[in-house]
């Protein structure tokens, strides 16, 4: 559903503008979560699932484009930037555009001792 926006949806903000993000594969074995894991144990690196359980790995790095909030390239934007939709940006979206966000360990802790917990036993066996 789209939603109303104001005539500036983008006024002050630019947030979509300093991170990557890019699909992984979906995690099945406690390799693949000690894996998530390596990764979460690094700043800027946040992993998340999408509403369609499509798993995500999103790195903190501004464009060098970005300058106050506004694309300085903006007319010369690669193609990735001018598909990007306002309506479904995490700003505006009308539902959450994540299931599940993992910022640090302590999230996919959380996350294994609910929804996998033979993988939690397996990855953390003295707690
Ligand atoms: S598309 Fe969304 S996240 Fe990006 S600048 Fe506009 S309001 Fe901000
Ligand atoms: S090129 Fe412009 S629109 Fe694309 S990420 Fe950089 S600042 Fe944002």
């Amino acid at each position: 559903m789209k939603i109303k926006l104001s005539q500036d949806p983008c006024r002050d903000c630019g947030y979509c503008c300093t991170y990557l993000a890019m699909e992984i594969d979906r995690p099945r074995s406690a390799s693949d979560f000690d894996d998530i894991r390596w990764y979460l144990i690094h700043r800027g690196v946040h992993v998340y699932v999408c509403p369609e359980n499509v798993w995500h790995i999103q790195f903190a790095a501004p464009c060098l484009h970005l300058k106050n909030g506004r694309c300085k390239i903006y007319h010369k934007r690669p193609a990735i930037c001018r598909g990007y939709e306002v309506h479904n940006c995490s700003r505006h979206a009308a539902e959450p555009d994540e299931k599940h966000s993992f910022k640090k360990e302590a999230d996919l802790k959380r996350y294994l001792k609910k929804h996998r917990p033979r993988v939690y036993r397996k990855m953390y066996p003295d707690l």
